[in-house]
């Protein structure tokens, strides 16, 4: 048997890893396995990263890992805004909810930055390893099996192409793993779901994130160079109620819950300008089986609350890289070595998955039917206004997460 180089693809061009969907997790995952010395190919299905109202939050937990790979100068060099606290508008006034200043880490803030500008980082620094290659709008139509082990997948234009050693599916929530019925899902539901869209953003100053909660209206603003990205909250499948409410209702709502932005009527203008983010917070009961490996919103979705998918998705890719990189290399069968990282992973997942699933519960689901006006801002919310201390708690959940990784998974070109 022919013993592959560091980077050599070998006779036939086979990679070693195939790895469906350039996301977040599949992207990172393809990088570390690389610079392992593993010969890895992304299957990206779009054509470019270039996707508006995805996750823009780049947390200090993801920054620690960038710095650990000693890319973090380059990726600070790249736009973005810088937010080290949280703060909300509750009945009408600013409540001040988190406090990322104080983390012991390279980068003690969140760095809002387009996800695709995160992306094409991860491309541009994956490059300088010869084991990674990227093949853009290459939707991947099935997976191949045989013998009960999957051993690549089937192209769009009905080809195959086979992986020796394993296929991770990093391809979101809408995974083929799921939806050809190759692992179960457990399901949680989520109240509500959300409408994203531009609103044009005058000036620079200020927060780069701000949200307010009244009664039966919650919207977030994410701020970009020009505009705002908007999140406005709707109970779970009112979107049809909603859009037939009409556009000019829809300004006064967000005019109402931030009276300082310059809503002309010539803002927010169509139905079209609406997009439907149809919240899920989900699991799959086994993130694996023989040759298959599931990691990121594929492995579970998340809900958007906290902004904690991107960075969840980079966790599990710095695990999987430092449970399967060194056998890879060695072009040892790791099948077995699939269960690890789903143990390894599993916990922080439950663990934010059921955070979320409580605020979802006891706040959002709450406003969100609320019928008369909030008077008072929750308990907790108040808390943590007046106690700076207290704020450091939430900072480092939601900054730092639970159980965060270090990577392990060796550089094979130093
Ligand atoms: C509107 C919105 C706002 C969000 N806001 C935030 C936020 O502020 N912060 C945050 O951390 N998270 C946020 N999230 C969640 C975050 O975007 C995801 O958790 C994160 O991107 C998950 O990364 P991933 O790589 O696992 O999956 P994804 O980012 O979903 O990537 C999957 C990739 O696979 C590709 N793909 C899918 N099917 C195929 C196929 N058959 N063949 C080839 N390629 C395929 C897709 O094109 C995509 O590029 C948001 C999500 C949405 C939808």
């Amino acid at each position: 048997m022919t013993s592959l180089g560091v980077g050599d693809r070998g006779p036939a061009g086979l990679n070693q890893v195939l790895i469906v969907g350039g996301g977040p997790a599949g992207m990172m995952t393809g990088l570390l396995l690389a610079r392992a010395g593993v010969t890895v190919k992304v299957l990206e299905k779009h054509a470019d990263f270039f996707r508006d109202f995805r996750g823009d939050t780049v947390h200090p937990s993801t920054m620690e890992i960038l710095d650990q790979l000693g890319m973090l100068e380059r990726f600070l060099r790249r736009p973005h805004d810088r937010l080290d606290s949280a703060r909300i508008r509750i009945a009408g006034r600013e409540w001040a909810i988190g406090d990322l200043s104080h983390l012991d880490t390279a980068a003690p803030f969140i760095a809002m930055m387009p996800q695709w500008e995160f992306l094409d980082f991860l491309r541009d620094e994956a490059a300088a390893f010869p084991g990674f290659s990227l093949a853009m709008e290459q939707p991947v139509a099935g997976l191949v099996e045989e013998g009960k082990r999957i051993v690549g997948v089937r192209l769009a234009d009905g080809t195959e192409e086979r992986a020796s050693q394993l296929v991770i599916a990093a391809d979101g929530r809408a995974s083929l793993a799921r939806s050809l019925g190759l692992l179960t899902v457990e399901t949680f539901g989520a109240p509500m779901d959300v409408f994203w869209f531009r609103l044009p953003r005058t000036s620079q100053g200020g927060d780069a994130l701000r949200g307010s909660i009244e009664n039966k209206r919650m919207v977030v603003l994410i701020g970009r160079d020009t505009y705002w990205q908007t999140a406005y909250l709707i109970p779970k499948g009112e979107a049809e109620t909603t859009r037939a409410r009409g556009m000019g209702w829809l300004r006064s709502e967000v005019q109402k819950a931030f009276p300082d932005l310059d809503l002309s009527n010539d803002v927010l203008k169509s139905p079209e300008e609406l997009h439907l983010l149809t919240v899920a917070v989900d699991r799959l009961v086994e993130w694996h089986r023989p040759g298959l490996l599931a990691i990121g919103d594929a492995a579970h979705a998340m809900s958007p609350i906290g902004g904690i998918g991107i960075n969840l998705a980079i966790q599990d890719a710095v695990a999987a890289a430092n449970i399967l990189s060194r056998p890879l290399a060695r072009k040892a069968p790791v099948d077995h070595l699939l269960d690890k990282v789903q143990e390894r992973r599993l916990l922080p997942t439950r663990m934010i998955q059921a955070a979320q699933i409580a605020a979802q519960n006891r706040v959002i689901g709450r406003v969100l039917g609320e019928e008369g006006p909030i008077v008072r801002a929750p308990l907790i919310v108040r808390l943590l206004d007046r106690c700076a201390l207290l704020r450091r708690i939430p900072g480092r959940f939601i900054g730092l997460g639970i159980r965060r990784e270090r990577v392990r998974s060796p550089n094979a070109f130093v």
